[in-house]
């Protein structure tokens, strides 16, 4: 067996459908039996709430809660634990953000995005636009969809509170120079938000090293459960923030008159948490800190590049993003002249291959690449060669049976 059938075997679903060919993975990576098992094990060995309970059962729930906020702070390597802020998905944390950040900003202070941001960092940011009257920037792409640091300066002020960028776009693959963000960002005073939900299934990540201040991803794009995701922040940061949702779990105290918070992280965690989803996703990063980064990054930069060398000799095909030999994930996004990207996902579907068609919720940077949809084919650690000849096969039978 080679090492990617050893590794597919580890992914129940992959395991049970051996003639799929999973190229989803930017939407969703595949959840890895050791976080299945974690989430079996947790609610039918320790199922409590969380938080002051005084039975046994509630004190485990409790050690197994803490224990998994002790691993994602392994995973980002921070500072502490209490730096990181359990939530349901990425789009959560990033709208926590929003809110709590948000609230702290005055009518006139200045928001910076990229026109390559998710729609969930996009968004968010013209709503607290809406809401609190700052002015939103934004910060071009280049033609293969590369954020254009040579404008970041002059975009930046003194009056800009936030720059929040995708740490890998989840359409054209491209990495950001986060140091170069950061170091612009940072010398106007600016926060830097980084939006990690394309960057964490391809390995652990070193937040002290990038020097950013937020940290948003989403467990299921981990090999992790649906229903879980993390906010990071700066601990200093984190303190001074006020809460986005109030209810239980979240206060000192409640009087009549006013209300009182917890400590970050609880401040931002208010209700029952998803308990089971953070020990399910604590499980898939431990698994995941125990594997050989740099030559699973060697094994999916080289796919890549042969996914791309393979598209591009089909007739009409355009790739959407920078080329092989740019700092890129394996995600290939491309568009076929006169084809409609649903129609090609459909086709591909019959030959047993699972990508995507559509926005990808980017609409800024399709628009930047001229296309109102394109389809997306995402590799992970999971993906081999067959994968790779596959989608080439399959892309040229789409153009066949639909030109
Ligand atoms: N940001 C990026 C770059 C993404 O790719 C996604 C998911 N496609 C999100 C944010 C939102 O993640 P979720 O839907 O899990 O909240």
């Amino acid at each position: 067996m080679s090492e990617t059938d050893l590794l597919r075997a580890e992914f129940p679903l992959l395991a049970a459908n051996p003639g799929l060919h999973y190229l989803d993975s930017a939407a969703t990576a595949q959840i890895h039996r050791c976080a299945l098992d974690a989430v079996v094990r947790h609610e039918t060995g320790c199922r409590a709430n969380v938080l002051r309970g005084s039975h046994r059962l509630a004190e485990a729930a409790d050690r197994a809660y803490d224990a998994a906020r002790t691993s994602v702070a392994r995973f980002l390597n921070v500072a502490s634990a209490d730096e990181v802020v359990f939530c349901s998905g990425a789009t959560a944390a990033l709208n926590l953000v929003a809110h709590a950040f948000g609230a702290t900003l005055r009518p006139g202070d200045r928001v910076l995005v990229s026109q390559a941001e998710h729609h969930s960092n996009f968004v968010p940011w013209q709503m607290l636009r809406e809401r609190a009257g700052i002015a939103l920037d934004l910060l071009p792409v280049t033609a293969s969809g590369e954020l254009d640091l040579a404008a970041l300066p002059r975009l930046l002020s003194p009056r800009t509170r936030l720059v929040a960028v995708t740490q890998c776009s989840n359409v054209s693959g491209a990495w950001t120079d986060v140091a170069a963000v950061v170091e612009e960002a940072h010398k106007v005073g600016a926060r830097v938000l980084l939006d990690g939900a394309q960057a964490v299934q391809h390995g652990p990540q070193d937040l002290r090293a990038l020097g950013i201040d937020f940290y948003a991803f989403s467990g299921h794009k981990a090999f992790g459960p649906n229903g879980i995701g993390v906010l990071w922040a700066r601990g200093d940061l984190l303190a001074g923030l006020p809460p986005f949702l109030g209810g239980g779990g979240m206060i000192d105290e409640v009087a009549i008159e006013a209300s009182s918070w917890a400590e970050p992280p609880r401040r931002f965690e208010a209700g029952t948490p998803p308990i089971a989803q953070a020990v399910g996703l604590a499980a898939a990063l431990e698994w995941m800190g125990g594997l050989d980064w740099p030559r699973l990054r060697e094994r999916e930069e080289r796919l890549c590049a042969d996914l791309i060398d393979g598209l591009l000799a089909v007739p009409g095909l355009r790739l959407l993003g920078p080329p092989a030999s740019a700092r890129r994930a394996p995600i290939v996004s491309f568009d076929i002249a006169g084809l409609h990207p649903h129609d090609v996902c459909q086709v591909l579907d019959h030959h047993g291959l699972a990508l995507r068609g559509g926005h990808h919720c980017a609409q800024p940077l399709l628009a930047a690449f001229g296309v109102d949809a394109c389809s997306r084919a995402s590799l992970a650690l999971y993906n081999d060669e067959a994968d790779v000849a596959a989608l080439v096969e399959g892309v040229a039978a789409a153009v066949r049976t639909l030109a």
